[in-house]
């Protein structure tokens, strides 16, 4: 039966319909055309969500390892019931012993609603203590510490539809294109139906979200307060504030505009200071102040800063210093990373928060929330943020930690540090779906979690809006729901009677009517009527936006005409500040926490790729989402390779004072110069050196404590190797003992690049090729069918084995980078059989005379652009030039490249842009769209 449900990925909060196709684990995922926040589009990510589902490497049963410090090996399947009584009694234990705040949970925006609302009440109201924080903190603390100082709460004022309403959107900090591919689809299509909609992308690389700019400012990573700043003088000078709304509903106007004012002189050291072409800044002044509907979007490239409260806050000052808020078609958004973000927020899943948008800080909302608890406590202090906690781990202050549904020892900054925390911690708990992942790693107890698909919940998008993840799939193994396993552990804490649910409704039931419980209005986070749904009222919810406040005595409003909630907020100009004035916050700006230097002359940069998610847990599962970029990277500039020695298709290794990490080279012309980026996604699971966490400098925002991720002073120097492989394989060969190695899923298939020193399988007298490779893809004895070659004048090692007629694994070794085609190596996997007489072309490299559609097969499309029809690079490339296409439709009605998702129509346009500056540099401007306005 088909559902309707969520997808799990972004803060879009995409609706899909998903339906099993059999018994197997397989399914089949649509975009749901009637969900408001995606109208029935996809991106890649969700497009392939269906690749994901298997139960390989899923963590199917509890387990638990006996002695501190001990060997993952060591971990033991255990009964649900051993492995919850030692969770609850090591906590209880511990926080007996030496206070609450000596245990912690670190929870996920991958976590519903109903999940992160029992951990939060288990931690603040019945173990007493506030040490609850989020991998959230790494994605929109900034945001939140924004709202909530400027508007009195944590409120996202405007909705999707204002993007389309738009006359200028402002995308400050976002790959919008990549990280939010269905909001950008909906931007670019505006844009279409409206040319004069204009785009403006501030952002220092000039990333895939470019393609659809009319004007980029490639602005100096962490400056943004000085040209939000600037904008807010600008605006003053030239009229452009709106006089009876900042004095009707706003205070603090002319302390901002004193603080604006000081901090920036003229538009030459406005540029200056921010690295930009002074023209581009009076261009985007310009427009900016003569737009009335102006939507500013902003991401991580804004809250991932030790500024990132202030570069939120300058933002907002420029909104409402010009009253463009609460109305269609304006206002400033933050655009949140995960699926469920704000849902956390939602219930006080954070470190800083209470529950239900009610603070810590103040007495009667204790008083509130411990009442309608009826807990014997409340956290009455705010506990530790994300990178302080693992910093209290590691010194011991922190004795006992939960991780639930997140991978701390790869995504937190200083990432050794938090791997050496967790190694030392007295107890470690990890709930998750998979089995295999570097904090499990270091888990002392291992809880099976249910994975999207099988687990039945809320969650809530960036614009505030409530949706279903629905159930379409069976519980494998002993797989449980995570609020199951915190109530669970709650009633063998004794706090039974106060984690009593059969089923999720009854969470969000009780969540409804906190919302509700004395909010005179005091709280704009009020879904009272979303109060007292049944089960089957509950599992029919439409997608809806909050506040869905109560009708006293008239039942769910679900009911009601009313029940579609609320699309903008603040549009009668009262805020949430106990006097209904928003409030301007200066914002003098100040630099990043580290300046780079003369060791590490350059500035690193991390973020997502288009195709990925987080450690790659789920998306690592699809081999289509594995081609677009199946390496870690190392992007810089042209200049700065030569100038550290190294070149495209090389290895390099980034180096900061905190970590460093091995990738290929790219030099994607994204970069400019002095600037690196490295994508966060890879572990030491996928990858021999990889993991862009260890890289990153620990200093977080002093108001939201969200780390500077995006700014850490770095060096790049070459990685020098002797020899190149690749290793194609059926089974696992585990984590080949080379210099370099990193893990690309095929279809059935598993391909291992290597890089390595010296000569593979050199010992004492001689080199044995053979018996190294061998070992190296487990060929057992002779008796196998094993065939290997060795061109001594130019050292290239290859090999295969075969079982029956099939393929079950292959060999390439080199001295040069340059390997056989990776897509003709998919196409011997994709053969049920290798003749006899191809098996000197399979040693060759080349097409098998076999295979008549094989011709040309090992020379490669280039690296994936369109991931779900498989096209190529090279293959958009010479259609463009062959066929003299002119626009992605036309590469589309050839290739059907960009017919599906749309993910890739960015990287399509920019294909067609090269290939017309190839032409003509006038062709060129047409093509890509003019880059001023
Ligand atoms: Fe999922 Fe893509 Fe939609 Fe984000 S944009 S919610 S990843 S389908």
């Amino acid at each position: 039966m088909a559902v309707r449900t969520t997808c799990p990925y972004c803060g879009v909060g995409c609706g899909l319909i998903a339906r099993r196709a059999g018994e197997a684990a397989g399914a089949e995922v649509a975009g749901d055309a009637s969900h408001p926040s995606n109208f029935g589009r996809l991106c890649s990510k969700g497009a392939a969500l269906a690749d994901t589902l298997g139960l390989e490497n899923r963590l199917l049963h509890p387990r638990i390892r006996e002695c501190a410090g001990a060997e993952r090996a060591s971990l033991e399947h255990a009964s649900w019931e051993r492995a919850l009584d030692r969770v609850a009694e090591g906590f209880l234990r511990i926080a007996r012993e030496h206070g609450p705040e000596a245990v912690a949970f670190y929870v996920s925006g991958q976590l519903l609603t109903e999940d992160y609302y029992v951990a939060n009440k288990l931690m603040k109201g019945f173990i007493g203590g506030a040490n609850i924080d989020t991998n959230s903190r790494l994605c929109m603390a900034s945001a939140v510490a924004g709202h909530r100082l400027a508007f009195g709460g944590d409120l996202v004022p405007g909705c999707y539809e204002d993007f389309e309403l738009a006359d200028l959107v402002v995308l400050v900090g976002s790959n919008t294109a990549w990280c939010h591919p269905v909001l950008f689809q909906r931007i670019a299509e505006a844009k279409a139906r409206r040319p004069q909609l204009r785009i403006v992308v501030i952002d220092p690389r000039r990333t895939s979200t470019c393609e659809i700019a009319d004007l980029h400012l490639p602005i100096r990573p962490g400056t943004d307060v000085w040209l939000f700043n600037g904008l807010l003088a600008y605006l003053h000078r030239n009229g452009c504030a709106d006089a009876e709304f900042v004095a009707k509903h706003t205070s603090g106007a002319a302390q901002a505009l004193a603080t604006a004012e000081t901090s920036t002189a003229d538009a030459t050291e406005l540029g200056r200071t921010c690295g930009i072409d002074p023209g581009r800044i009076e261009t985007f002044f310009r427009i900016f102040a003569n737009t009335p509907r102006v939507v500013t979007a902003f991401s991580q490239g804004v809250n991932q800063s030790t500024a990132g409260t202030d570069k939120v806050l300058s933002i907002l000052n420029c909104h409402l210093l010009t009253a463009r808020i609460g109305r269609p078609g304006m206002g400033p958004f933050s655009i949140t990373g995960q699926p469920n973000a704000m849902g956390g927020r939602e219930v006080g899943g954070m470190a800083s928060q209470l529950a239900a948008h009610m603070e810590i800080e103040n007495a009667a909302h204790r008083r509130i929330v411990q009442q309608f608890w009826a807990s014997p406590r409340i956290a009455d202090r705010p506990g530790l943020k994300a990178v302080e906690l693992f910093e209290a781990i590691h010194a011991g202050r922190v004795r006992a930690v939960w991780i639930m549904a997140t991978n701390p020892a790869v995504s937190l900054p200083d990432a050794d540090r938090v791997r050496e925390a967790l190694a030392r911690c007295e107890l470690v708990v990890v709930s998750d779906c998979e089995a295999d992942t570097e904090t499990a790693r270091l888990a002392h107890v291992l809880l099976p979690a249910l994975a999207w698909g099988e687990k039945d919940g809320t969650v809530t998008s960036s614009e505030r809006r409530i949706s279903r993840q629905r159930a379409f799939l069976p519980a494998p193994g002993e797989a449980r729901p995570d609020w199951w396993i915190v109530c669970e552990v709650a009633k063998r804490m004794g706090f039974g009677r106060y984690f009593d649910y059969a089923a999720p409704h009854e969470i969000f039931d009780e969540h409804a009517r906190l919302s509700c419980t004395e909010n005179d209005g005091s709280r704009m986070f009020d879904i009272g009527g979303l109060a007292g749904l049944t089960r089957e009222r509950y599992d029919a919810l439409e997608p809806v936006q909050w506040p869905v406040r109560s009708s006293a005595g008239r039942g769910p409003l679900v009911d009601r005409d009313d029940a579609k909630g609320v699309a903008r907020l603040f549009t009668d100009g009262r805020f949430m500040h106990a006097d209904r004035r928003a409030r301007f916050v200066p914002t003098p700006p100040r630099a990043p926490a580290h300046a780079p230097d003369g060791e590490f002359p350059m500035v690193l940069n991390t973020g997502r790729i288009r195709d990925q998610w987080h450690t790659m847990t789920r998306t690592g599962r699809s081999s289509r989402l594995a081609e677009h970029r199946p390496e870690p990277f190392i992007d810089l500039n042209g200049q700065d390779a030569l100038v550290a020695g190294v070149r495209e298709g090389e290895l390099a290794r980034t180096v900061t004072r905190w970590g460093s990490m091995i990738g290929r080279v790219r030099t994607s012309g994204e970069m400019a110069r002095g600037h690196v980026f490295v994508p966060m996604h890879w572990s030491a699971v996928v990858a021999s050196d990889a993991r862009a966490g260890a890289l990153v400098s620990p200093a977080v925002d002093p108001v939201s404590g969200e780390p500077e991720l995006k700014h850490t002073p770095a060096h790049i120097e070459p990685f020098h190797v002797d020899w190149f492989g690749v290793v194609a394989s059926r089974r696992p060969i585990g984590g080949p003992k080379v210099a370099w190695w990193t893990l690309v899923r095929g279809e059935g298939w598993l391909r291992y690049e290597l890089a390595g020193r010296g000569v593979p399988g050199a010992g004492a007298d001689s080199t044995d090729w053979a018996e190294w490779a061998r070992r190296l893809i487990g060929v057992p004895d002779d008796e196998e069918d094993f065939l290997d070659y060795f061109d001594e004048g130019s050292s290239i090692y290859r090999a295969a084995h075969l079982v029956g007629e099939r393929l079950e694994a292959c060999v390439y070794v080199s001295r040069r980078p340059e390997l056989p085609a990776r897509r003709w190596l998919a196409s011997l996997f994709a053969r049920p059989a290798i003749p006899d007489r191809d098996r000197a072309a399979l040693l060759a490299g080349r097409p098998l005379a076999s295979d008549a559609a094989s011709t040309g097969a090992a020379s490669d499309s280039g690296p994936l652009v369109c991931s779900c029809f498989a096209v190529g690079r090279e293959a958009i490339a010479s259609a463009i030039r062959a066929h003299g296409l002119r626009d992605v439709r036309e590469v589309g009605a050839r290739l059907k490249a960009g017919t599906n998702c749309g993910s890739c129509l960015p990287e399509i346009r920019a294909l067609l842009a090269e290939s017309a500056s190839a032409l003509s540099p006038s062709i060129q401007t047409a093509a890509r769209g003019a880059l001023s306005i």
